[in-house]
């Protein structure tokens, strides 16, 4: 049985595939050439990260496919209801990623607080002419310690990153729906300590947080917009690692602007990928192209649990 993993597969997870008797094709296939492709080599099952896309044209167009895998966790890419309707396996692997993302998350929040990601840009062209005038600039710094994070969204990569927070002396409160209590663990040493958090109202969070994370899913309407804007703390920090359109991108250039926001990390983007200039340029933004996963570890994790899954839905 022929596997294509179109946007790549870790080298365990293909070992794992190929001992059992799965070939798999690691190609990538321009998406407008797929379902030729799937049809002419019988392709069994398909596996995408967020690259490629998985629509009802396609699944009826390719009445082999027995299996779509996501390796990650968001699947607006995949048409998940109407394939499942069709009798198709769709998996992905929620867990194997948030340890990434919250550490992507805190390298964004780190760098945000004392201009690395702005240094960084000066520093090639200005640092040799302009060195006091950079180091002037960057001289109103923040500490990280006893600030307090607030995270939208409390699920997997939410209180991974809530557990990094508060192992670096920061407060958090979160504010989630679906999630009245928590129980953080936080990792010291070889030990474990466990805290409680209990959800606050959205209004609530938005007016005592110093800096705001996002991860909830992609929802309907924006989560953060010129309403929740005007309730924040003035030069509050906004980090997006969860979905493009999960923040108002116009409302957030304006809030840039005017002040009320002091800095933006972007992982993620509306039309990825093809991100709008005036983020891409903005001086108050620091920016990732959608790394949030993309370490060797979450890679490795990913490709194992995928190729768990499939061996046990089509061996
Ligand atoms: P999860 O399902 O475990 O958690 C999402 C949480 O959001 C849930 O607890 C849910 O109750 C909550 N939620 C839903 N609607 C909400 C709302 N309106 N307000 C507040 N909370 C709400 O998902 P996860 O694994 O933690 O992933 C979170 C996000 O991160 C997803 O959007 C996912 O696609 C994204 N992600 C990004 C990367 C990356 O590379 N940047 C990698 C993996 C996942």
């Amino acid at each position: 049985m022929k596997i294509l993993a179109n946007d790549g597969i870790a080298p365990i997870g293909k070992q794992q595939l190929e001992a059992v008797g799965f070939t798999v094709v690691t190609e990538t296939v321009p998406q407008h050439e797929l379902i030729k492709t799937i049809n002419n080599e019988n392709y069994v099952a398909l596996l995408v990260r967020s690259a490629t896309t998985v629509r009802k044209d396609l699944i009826d167009a390719c009445p082999n496919l027995k299996l779509i895998g996501r390796g990650g966790v968001g699947m607006d890419n995949i048409d998940v209801a109407y394939a499942k309707e069709k009798g198709l396996y769709v998996i992905n692997t929620p867990a194997s990623s948030s340890q990434s993302v919250a550490e992507l998350v805190m390298a964004h929040l780190f760098g945000a607080v004392r201009f690395v990601y702005d240094a960084n840009r000066q520093m090639p062209t200005n640092g040799a002419t302009g060195f006091n005038t950079l180091k002037k600039k960057y001289a109103k710094g923040i500490e990280l310690r006893g600030k307090t994070l607030g995270i939208i969204g409390f699920g997997r990569i939410g209180q991974v990153t809530a557990s990094y927070a508060l192992g670096c002396g920061m407060n958090v409160i979160f504010t989630d729906p679906f999630a009245e209590k928590a129980t953080v663990n936080v990792k010291v040493g070889n030990q474990q300590v466990a805290i409680e958090l209990s959800s606050i109202s959205k209004d609530e969070l938005l007016q005592n947080a110093d800096f705001i994370s996002l991860h909830v899913p992609k929802l309907d309407q924006p989560a953060i917009g010129n309403e929740e804007f005007a309730k924040m703390k003035d030069g509050v920090i906004i980090i997006n690692a969860a979905r493009g359109g999960v923040i108002d991108e116009n409302a957030l250039i304006a809030h840039l602007n005017s002040g009320k926001v002091a800095h933006a990390a972007l992982d993620v983007f509306e039309n990825e990928p093809t991100p709008s200039e005036d983020l891409l340029k903005h001086p108050k933004i620091s920016l990732t192209p959608h790394i949030g996963a993309a370490t060797l570890e979450a890679q490795d994790r990913i490709g194992e649990e995928l190729a768990v899954q499939i061996i046990s839905l089509l061996s």
